[in-house]
């Protein structure tokens, strides 16, 4: 008998909000204050309290984290071309785009998702100036082989860490790595400020270009020094972030036995291979992000897709379609980008937050087990599990 579907949409996130009465204090005291932007008492703890979170010396919140890409990679004198990855959410090449450089695209590891180091090089020409990685669904880029290679050729080390908010490699907090780490605080991540963004970093002079590009260039009252932009987050958001905070280690921990069970229930699937983090890696936990195999499972990615559809469960394709077949990058210089294509092609992301809770989960792993079922090929030639990333 098939699985019956959900009565109401599943859909693969559902953003968490603080309690009501806490955030109407917040709202006391900007009313009382009538302080609502232009780092407010808000804004100055926020950043306080996520420079505690994220590990760097300094912390800079922005209107959203496509703005921090933009606006740091100004602050770095970021120029020429900038390599990354092409599986990755259109704000990581456009920002590139934005900041006045060019991207140019560099296949991926087929088992971290992120940037092959090992290909970096050969894209490399006297215009390459940076490398912005993405660490993909939280799992780490290689940052000691991608700093090896920038320190070799003196580029700039950027990271797009909207999948990664609290994750550690080793204990090591991810912010650490790279001349700056961009956190996005859109609702659709771990922690949000409903729309926001913070750059973290070690280097006070980094501060000080994004304390001037992020409010118009201005200094003081009557000095305005360079061209800067509008990306202030107000004190309503950042009461926000402020009490999202303060729960983000709780939705992590809902969200841990859901995917644990997640991979229980798909372990024993033929052709369905879950994500998995590398030995040492606390990540985020915000995304289930799983392989689909048609030869061993019997449906492709977007049949699957489509299947778990008439049960009422929207999973998304996250990324697809690739950054390289964006009519706008159609030219882009670019590396063969095969694992990118076949990723692109491959990987779903199911619904995953922690109020879904656990019976919900187990009826969409039996869903998907069901959908196998059915579908499978008589004969399964499985391939060997990858080997998982070391990190050391
Ligand atoms: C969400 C996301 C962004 C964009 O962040 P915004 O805060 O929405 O601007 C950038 N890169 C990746 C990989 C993302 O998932």
């Amino acid at each position: 008998m098939p699985p019956a579907p959900f009565r109401f949409p599943i859909r693969v996130t559902r953003p968490a909000l603080p309690a009501m009465k806490r955030v109407h204090d917040h709202l006391n005291d900007i009313w009382a204050t009538h302080v609502l932007s232009n780092q407010g008492p808000k804004h100055i703890r926020l950043e306080r309290d996520l420079t505690a979170v994220l590990g760097t010396k300094h912390v800079r919140l922005l209107g959203n984290g496509t703005l921090g890409l933009i606006l740091g990679m100004k602050a770095l004198g970021v120029q020429g071309e900038v390599i990354t990855t092409p599986f990755t959410f259109p704000a990581t090449p456009h920002s590139i785009v934005w900041a006045g450089a060019v991207p140019v695209f560099c296949d991926i590891d087929r088992h971290s998702l992120c940037i092959d180091p090992g290909r970096i090089e050969a894209l490399i020409t006297p215009r390459t100036s940076a490398i912005l990685a993405v660490h993909v669904y939280g799992v780490p880029a290689n940052v000691v082989a991608i700093q090896a290679i920038a320190d070799k050729y003196g580029l700039k080390v950027i990271y797009d860490a909207a999948h990664a908010f609290m994750t550690t490699i080793n204990n090591v907090p991810i912010a650490c790595y790279g001349d700056f780490t961009m956190f996005s605080f859109h609702a659709t991540k771990l922690f949000h400020t409903i729309e926001g963004g913070c750059l973290a970093f070690n280097d006070r002079d980094i501060g000080k270009q994004i304390d001037l590009l992020r409010n118009f260039g201005i200094q003081d009252e009557t000095t305005v020094l360079i061209p800067g932009m509008n990306a202030k987050l107000n004190e309503i958001q950042c009461a926000i972030g402020i009490e999202m905070l303060k729960e983000a280690e709780a939705e992590r921990e809902r969200r841990k036995p859901l995917r644990t069970l997640y991979m229980e229930l798909l372990s024993d699937v033929p052709g369905i291979h879950c994500i998995r983090m590398p030995q040492g890696v606390s990540d985020s936990l915000q995304y289930m992000a799983l392989r689909v195999d048609q030869e061993n499972f019997g449906l492709s990615r977007d049949q699957l897709c489509k299947e778990l559809e008439s049960f009422n469960v929207f999973a998304r394709k996250y990324f697809y379609p690739l950054c390289t077949d964006y009519p706008c990058y159609a030219n882009a210089l670019s590396d063969d980008v095969q694992n990118a294509r076949e990723a692109a092609t491959q990987i779903l992301c199911l619904p995953f937050y922690g109020e879904l809770g656990l019976d919900a989960v187990e009826r969409i792993g039996k869903m998907i087990g069901y959908l196998g079922v059915k579908h499978r090929p008589t004969i399964s030639c499985e391939p060997m599990v990858a080997d998982i990333q070391q990190y050391s």
